[in-house]
């Protein structure tokens, strides 16, 4: 039966508590241990699928088309574990569920109350599926304090209290600052944290403390004595230079032992370390380096393209190259036309996902700089849909060419999808009907034609399979034209209906895909698109 682990955070925001999950999760995988993360967010959206990546960030797609936080992101890349729809839930979902079964009459004569219907619905939810594993962590939205996380936590005491401490345990992520003026670390904000979680009837047994600086011994003894923890249990947790560098850390400070210590199975030797510290050297070690253009809309906020960046650092450390991002706001070839001679001096261009209207102009210019000068392109999803339209407008020269997704237009190369195969099933959606859940979610598979680029990047495989979300779809109306101009349907549905993958074959390296290959890129498997892309741009750069 699974033990968990719940993770809370304290003091402020932005403690990177998903990430210290992902961490924990990767050090217990290292000592041969099956896990599972899971993430209770309490905000009331159903899921963040309707939520702009201003506010929440890249919505994470898995497999069964759920659309999650982007920590689940985290998760699926330190362990390889492939997130699904069970492994997240907001506030608004458990309520919508609870609310659904009080329709039924599921508790006819009863008053329906937080608790207990609310929190024995977030018992069964953190619960369900879980047999399998050694390890649960669920990890909790937000900061411990906020007057919407409560009933999570509630129903995390019950449960504790329920599987009693050989079956859970609580780890708490706070911030311990420096304070310049006193040339000092401060404890206090740590200590009013967990007076928090203690007047909610929750005892951590671990503490991982933010900070930019080793914590003094004194200082770790200190806040032990005051939060009724082992000294051992409180973990410096310092700033890394990667990401893919906190497992290390976290292991020398003896966050694993602690873990197994507690459940009682400290005996069982060392994890094996040695993916991560290759990985991490090949980030601090690179033998060169390339720069690529992201160009996007939310090119300021860095969440909105989480995985994109990451899978941008994969494929550079198949080359063992860093990447060099240089984030450019595509309205910028709007406003002026010779702003895209800035993308002369990159090695790779990437017009990424992305929704509506404004900068769709300037990205299509954009891959038109791609197409003509030559450099490697990759377009994801939207940015596959501009490549498309580009190609229509200045191959086919049909000037009236664009989505349906900017308004009714006369030649609808990109269109509303709203019937699709998935399987055998026909999945249908109203053209006017709920935004939320309805796009083409998560995994399909495409047909990878013989002798195509993309088929060499996939090592051969006839057939592959990736995440989707999006609404509208490459009209294969306009296919037989586009090929004849040059640009090359590489992949379909296998139905043949679906515009998956396109290419120019007489381009040193072009492709834009329908779906998100960059969801399911790890560091220690990176994406061959990524590779490929980053290999190409290697390649570039050598040659100017
Ligand atoms: N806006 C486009 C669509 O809905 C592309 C979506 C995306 O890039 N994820 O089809």
């Amino acid at each position: 039966m699974a033990r968990f682990v719940f993770i809370t955070g304290g003091v402020v925001s932005s403690l990177g508590k998903g990430i210290a999950s992902a961490s924990l999760g990767a050090l217990l995988q290292a000592r041969g241990y099956k896990v599972r993360l899971r993430k209770l967010d309490p905000y009331l959206n159903y899921d963040p699928g309707t939520m702009s990546p201003y506010q929440h960030g890249e919505v994470y797609v898995t497999d069964d088309g759920a659309e999650t936080d982007l920590d689940l992101g985290h998760y699926e890349r330190f362990t390889g574990v492939a997130a699904r729809k069970p492994d997240n839930w907001t506030t608004g979902r458990i309520y919508s569920d609870v609310i659904a079964a009080e329709r039924r009459g599921d508790y006819l004569g009863g008053t329906v109350q937080v608790i207990p219907h609310i929190t024995d619905k977030i018992k069964e939810v953190i619960q369900a599926e879980t047999d399998p594993y050694d390890f649960v962590l669920v990890e909790i939205g937000g900061t411990v304090g906020d007057i919407e996380s409560l009933p999570f936590l509630e129903a995390m005491r019950q449960l504790a209290n329920e599987l009693g401490p050989q079956r859970s345990l609580f780890m708490h992520l706070t911030l311990v600052p420096y304070i310049a003026s006193a040339g000092e670390l401060k404890t206090k904000p740590t200590q009013h944290s967990v007076k928090e979680l203690l007047g909610l009837g929750i005892q951590p047994q671990i503490l991982l403390c933010r900070s930019d600086r080793p914590i003094p011994e004194n200082e770790r003894r200190k806040i032990a004595l005051f939060c009724n923890v082992r000294p051992e249990s409180v973990i410096p947790a310092l700033d890394a230079r990667t990401i893919y560098e906190v497992p290390l850390m976290y292991h020398r400070e003896g966050l694993d032992q602690e873990v197994l210590r507690h459940f009682g199975l400290s005996a069982y030797g060392e994890p094996d370390m040695t993916r991560w510290a290759r990985i991490v050297q090949a980030v601090k070690q690179p033998e060169g380096e390339v720069t690529i253009a992201v160009v996007g809309k939310y090119t300021n906020l860095l969440d909105a393209y989480k995985s994109l960046s990451e899978a941008l650092a994969h494929g550079g450390m198949a080359h063992n190259v860093r990447v060099n991002l240089d984030w450019v706001d595509s309205q910028i070839f709007e406003d002026d036309s010779a702003a895209v001679a800035r993308l002369e001096k990159v090695n790779g261009i990437l017009v990424p996902g992305g929704f509506g209207e404004r900068g769709a102009e300037g990205k299509i210019e954009a891959v038109k700089f791609a197409r003509e000068r030559r450099i490697p392109f990759f377009g994801i999803c939207f940015g596959m849909q501009m490549a498309v339209i580009e190609a229509a407008r200045n191959l086919l020269h049909i000037k009236g060419a664009s989505s349906t997704e900017f308004g009714a237009c006369p030649e609808p190369v990109v269109g509303l999808l709203t019937e699709w195969l998935r399987g055998n099933e026909v999945e249908k959606r109203a053209a006017a009907g709920d935004l939320g859940g309805t796009m083409r979610l998560g995994a399909y598979p495409a047909a990878l034609a013989e002798g195509s680029l993309v088929r060499e990047v996939y090592a051969g495989a006839p057939v592959i399979e990736e995440r989707h979300r999006h609404r509208y779809e490459v009209n294969v109306a306009y296919k037989d034209r586009l090929e004849a101009a040059g640009l090359r349907f590489s992949g379909m549905s296998p139905d043949g209906v679906l515009p998956e993958i396109v290419e120019y074959p007489d381009h040193p390296w072009f492709i834009g895909v329908q779906y998100h290959p960059e969801l399911k890129s790890k560091p220690f498997e990176p994406h061959p698109l990524f590779a490929g892309f980053v290999g190409a741009a290697v390649k570039q750069a050598r040659l100017v």
